[in-house]
């Protein structure tokens, strides 16, 4: 066995649902399971979280399809609505709630004539300027919407363009605007993201979206996820399969990128960016390496990452052997240290994996 795995762990995700219900206030619980669950795979974490939230969030279609295919029969929120008359009809059939974000969209309502009744969420451009209708047009379009007789405007959605960011100026401004229109029209609305919840307790209204708090990950640069009392939800580990001795001033892996600064150790790790480890990790990211006495010590990525392999420096880890396992992120190596060593964000690691590393759901 190569012995590449991701472990995904059922308790902390329940844990970390559980976290964001206590954090809201009484509003319905949405986790947003879109993009394969951020990676932890998408039945897995809603037959987890079935107890512990009130819907799932998806961003197309097939994600939606593949919940009600495993039994799942929770509400279901299509955060980008439909892309087609017939996904409508379908969306319907399967008792998918809408966001409607365009003109196109409501087109599509108008001109289908719909077997079952669908519930909407007007999604409303508060500022973001990404998805939603612009806020000058809420009145046309919620009596348009009011014309559809298969059609049911159960709230007003927006999302936040920076409520993770230190110093956002931005947030309240689009809550006040989310919060005018449901108030004007009598019904609820959807803003907190998982940032908000932590950050905007005032913001939740009457349902919240967490996702990237639910997978174990802060959404805060500059705080960590066991600080806001998340627990981790995958481990990502590998086995090392060789080690080198390389002389002080010798280049290590593609392009000779590392140089060996004095004679060093060199592991290698069966793990590569065909597994969804980031090619861009640089040398110097951290990493965690379990020694034959049991325990776990640092060590840094040295030399690129190849599609099947990494390199590792182990000249300090003197009991380091082949077969020793290698922690890539988890809970030795926070996921979030990771992406910022490889200037991203945990939700693009999580949804770069592969299906190569073996899953164990636990
Ligand atoms: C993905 C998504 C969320 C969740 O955002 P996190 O930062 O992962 O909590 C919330 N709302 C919408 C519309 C989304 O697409």
């Amino acid at each position: 066995m190569r012995g590449t795995r991701l472990e995904l762990r059922s308790d902390s995700l329940r844990h970390n649902a559980r976290r964001a219900r206590q954090l809201s206030g009484g509003a319905s619980v949405f986790a947003m399971v879109k993009a394969n669950g951020y990676g932890h795979g998408l039945v897995f974490v809603a037959q987890s979280l079935i107890e512990d939230v009130d819907g799932f969030g998806v961003a197309v279609l097939e994600e939606a399809k593949a919940l009600r295919a495993a039994g799942i029969g929770a509400p279901i929120m299509l955060l980008e609505g439909v892309f087609d008359a017939d996904e409508l009809i379908t969306a319907a059939a399967l008792g998918c709630e809408l966001i409607v974000h365009s003109e196109w969209q409501l087109e599509l309502l108008e001109s289908t004539p719909l077997a079952e009744r669908v519930s909407v969420w007007l999604k409303l451009d508060t500022g973001m300027h990404r998805l939603g209708l612009p806020l000058a047009e809420l009145d046309a379009v919620v009596s348009r919407l009011q014309c559809c007789p298969a059609v049911s405007l159960v709230g007003m959605a927006s999302h936040f363009a920076c409520a993770d960011m230190l110093g956002d100026s931005m947030s309240e401004a689009q809550l006040q605007k989310v919060r005018y229109a449901a108030a004007r029209y009598e019904v609820p609305y959807s803003a907190a993201n998982s940032a908000a919840i932590f950050r905007y307790p005032h913001s939740v209204g009457r349902r919240v979206r967490p996702g990237i708090m639910l997978y174990g990950s802060s959404p805060f640069a500059d705080r960590s996820a066991a600080s806001l009392g998340l627990q981790v939800t995958q481990r990502l580990s590998a086995k090392i399969i060789a080690i080198n001795q390389v002389p002080s001033g010798d280049a290590v892996g593609y392009g000779g990128d590392w140089r060996a600064q004095r004679d060093s150790r060199i592991a290698v790790v069966a793990i590569g960016y065909g597994d969804g480890y980031p090619r861009h990790a640089p040398s110097g990211t951290a990493l965690a390496v379990k020694n034959v006495d049991g325990a776990w010590r640092s060590a840094t990525l040295a030399g690129r990452v190849s599609m099947d392999m990494i390199t590792i420096d182990v000249t300090d880890l003197p009991l380091t052997q082949v077969g020793d396992e290698v922690e890539l992120w988890g809970d030795q190596v926070s996921v979030d240290d990771v992406a910022q060593s490889c200037g991203t964000i945990s939700y693009e690691l999580f949804c770069r994996l592969t299906g190569r590393p073996e899953r164990e759901f636990l």
